[in-house]
Order: C-alpha cells, then sequence, then structure tokens
C-alpha cells in the first residue's frame, strides 16, 4: 500500500481529512493546502472517480491550485478543495449533503466550500442551511457582489488579454487583434462579447457549435470547428473550455502570439510552460487571469460574515488589479528567463510562506 503523502501531489497539504458517513453512504475527501494566508477556500466536486486514488490526486492538486490561485488574487484565503465520490450512477441524496455538510462545520471555519463540478447552486443553498462556511450563494441586487462567477471571470480575462497584447504586441487597442475563443459558455461567452464591444476580429468555436453560431451572428464573429480553433492563425488564443488543452501536439498547432483564457490548468504537464515560451508565445497563468469570479464570491463570503453590504465596485477594483499582476509576471519572465507559469508559482509559492 502507498500512503498519499509520498504522492507527487502531496505538497506538505496541512490537514487532508477522510468523511465517512455510514447512515447516508458519503465518503468525501476534505483538503487543505495551505491556511497561510487565511481559511482554505475551493469548491466542493462531486464526481465518480474510476480509483479512489484518482479522488485522492484530485484533492490534492486542486486544493493546491486554489493556494495558489487565492494569493495571487491578493485574498486573504488558502487553499483548500472537497471531493465527493459518487458512484457510478452519481446519485446524490439530501442526506449525503448534510453529512458533507456537518464535516464542513466541524472544521470550524477551517475550510470554506463553494460549487464546483457536479454541485449545483440548489446543492450549496442545502449545504448552507447546516454550514456557514460556504461562499458563492446566489445574491439578490444588481449590485452586489457574489452569485455566477462566470462574468466576473470573463471580466478579468478581457482585462489579462488587453494586458498580454500590450506587452507582446505593443498596441493600447484590441480594435483589430484577432482572437480565438475555444468555448462559448458562460466565460468565453463574456470574453467574446466584451472583446466585440471593443472592435475585436473574433473567431468562435464550440462543442455545441450551435452555440458558438449563434455567439458570432450576435456579435459579429466568424466560426471555426472544435478540432480547427486551436490552429486558427491570430494574435490571441483563448481557452475557455477544457483543461490540459497545452500539451506536445496542442502547442505545436497554435499559431498565435498570445494564450490568454479562462480554462483551469491549462498547461498539461509543467514542461509545457517552457515550450511555449521556447515558440515565442506569450502564456498567461491561468489562475492569475482567471480569479475574477473567485474575487468576487470570495468578497460576497467575507462580507455575509461581516453582515456588512458588499459594494461591486470593490470587486470590479480588485479585477482591476489582475493585469498588473500578469504584467509583473512578464516582466520578471523576461529579465530571468524562466516561463511566466514558472514565474507565478514561485510568486504565489512565496505569498504563502513556502
Ligand atoms: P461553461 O460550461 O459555461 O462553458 C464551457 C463551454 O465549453 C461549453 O459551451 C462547452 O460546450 C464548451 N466546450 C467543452 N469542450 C469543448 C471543446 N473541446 N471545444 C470547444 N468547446 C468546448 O463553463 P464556464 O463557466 O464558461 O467555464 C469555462 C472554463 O473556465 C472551465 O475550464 C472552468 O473550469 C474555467 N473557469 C470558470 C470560472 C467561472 O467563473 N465560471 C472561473 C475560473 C475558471
Amino acid at each position: 500500500m502507498t500512503a498519499f503523502w509520498t504522492e507527487a501531489d502531496y505538497d506538505d497539504h496541512e490537514l487532508v481529512q477522510l468523511v465517512r458517513d455510514r447512515k447516508s453512504g458519503l465518503t468525501a475527501i476534505i483538503a487543505l493546502h495551505s491556511t497561510h494566508l487565511g481559511p482554505g477556500a475551493g469548491g466542493t466536486r462531486f464526481w465518480h472517480y474510476a480509483e479512489p486514488a484518482d479522488a485522492m490526486r484530485d484533492a490534492l492538486r486542486l486544493s493546491r491550485g486554489m493556494s495558489y490561485k487565492n494569493a495571487m488574487a491578493g485574498l486573504p484565503m488558502g487553499g483548500g478543495k472537497a471531493v465527493i465520490l459518487a458512484g457510478a450512477d452519481k446519485t446524490k441524496t439530501p442526506e449525503m449533503l448534510a453529512a458533507f455538510a456537518d464535516a464542513v462545520e466541524a472544521l470550524g471555519g477551517k475550510y470554506v466550500t463553494a460549487e464546483d463540478v457536479g454541485i449545483s447552486e440548489a446543492d450549496m443553498a442545502a449545504v448552507a442551511q447546516r454550514t456557514q462556511y460556504v461562499s458563492g450563494l446566489p445574491v439578490e441586487g444588481e449590485d452586489a457582489a457574489g452569485g455566477d462567477p462566470g462574468p466576473f471571470t470573463a471580466l478579468g480575462i478581457f482585462l489579462g488579454i488587453k494586458a498580454a497584447v500590450k506587452h507582446k504586441l505593443g498596441k493600447d487597442s484590441v480594435e483589430g487583434v484577432h482572437v480565438a475563443i475555444q468555448g462559448t459558455g458562460s466565460v468565453g461567452g463574456g470574453v467574446a462579447r466584451l472583446l466585440a464591444r471593443d472592435g475585436a476580429k473574433l473567431t468562435v468555436s464550440d462543442i455545441h457549435m450551435d452555440r458558438a453560431e449563434a455567439l458570432a451572428t450576435e456579435i459579429g464573429a466568424d466560426t471555426a470547428a472544435p478540432d480547427a480553433i486551436m490552429s486558427v492563425a491570430c494574435d490571441v488564443f483563448s481557452p475557455n473550455a477544457l483543461g490540459a488543452i497545452l500539451d506536445d501536439a496542442g502547442i505545436a498547432r497554435l499559431d498565435c502570439m498570445v494564450v490568454a483564457g479562462g480554462a483551469n490548468n491549462q498547461l498539461q504537464r509543467p514542461e509545457h510552460g517552457p515550450m511555449l515560451a521556447k515558440r515565442g508565445i506569450l502564456y498567461a497563468p491561468d489562475y492569475v487571469i482567471n480569479a475574477g469570479g473567485i474575487i468576487s464570491v470570495t468578497l460576497e463570503y467575507l462580507c455575509r460574515n461581516d453582515k456588512a453590504p458588499c459594494d461591486i465596485n470593490e470587486v470590479r477594483k480588485r479585477i482591476a488589479l489582475i493585469p498588473g499582476r500578469l504584467e509583473q509576471i512578464w516582466q520578471e519572465s523576461d529579465s530571468t528567463g524562466e516561463s511566466p507559469d514558472q514565474v507565478a508559482d514561485r510568486m504565489a509559492q512565496a505569498l504563502i510562506g513556502r
């Protein structure tokens, strides 16, 4: 038997808890990577894993990712993540969610949960009935922080693309800049609309091509087939669908100057960051550029805990800091020769005292 703390993804995580509730059948893992900057914050994933070890790997890797993301977003939060191990039929019962909520509550605020893959807004609302340590709950009113994180994530990516265009192409505006967008969901669609408003030339794609075509008609963009979007000749490739698309084959296909988009974990392996740099492609580290949503839901959580209203302008102000953070990374990358992802990881590690 191999101990999980000898796994490559174990990175001195402060706490890894197995939660079992015989009555409801719940099996979950809560991983706290770092609470150096504050409570470990990160969503709960409900997923059927082929092997239990895959669930452990996911919890370890994703909670470390949250430490880096929250630190680089300037939030007073550490990194945590929970995974609920679903059965093959993905049955999810109120009793399981209640047992999970009780486990979160028992940690006394060391871990703050949120929605992630397989968990709905309604599921999180049920969890919030039994624990106060939940972020990203629905909010009322247009001027409040929180609610759907997608538009806030899109805003940060739009600002990050503008910064990348300035850094790499020396242009102050995205007018006429060609951006190829993979994925036209909540984030990709939002990015496309913001870029279109500023006169960018756009090519959009989605595995649901009807979605991409409707967006293209709305904003006056071209479309590309899902298997062609990564090789479109463009200035910026913006991945807003899947992770791990920047692998050997993916990088070889790119015909762009910049990669800047919201998808999580875009680099398949650590060597793919330097590989992009070697091709002369400027990379915006994913967890830095896509932090708009986490900024919004975290401010909503902090304000709710303080019982104070949270102004949406504070969220916008913090999202507006994303381009400056990227520029700092790129400048350091230019001067040290490290790739931007390596610089970002090092900065994040320093912020969490590692
Ligand atoms: P979404 O489900 O609203 O949209 C994703 C879109 O990508 C869908 O339209 C889907 O059909 C499309 N898609 C899936 N596979 C594809 C492929 N191979 N080629 C082209 N299109 C494909 O999700 P979202 O909220 O927009 O999130 C997009 C990405 O951004 C995800 O990787 C997510 O983890 C990441 N992210 C989202 C947020 C947020 O606030 N929503 C925050 C940070 C990171």
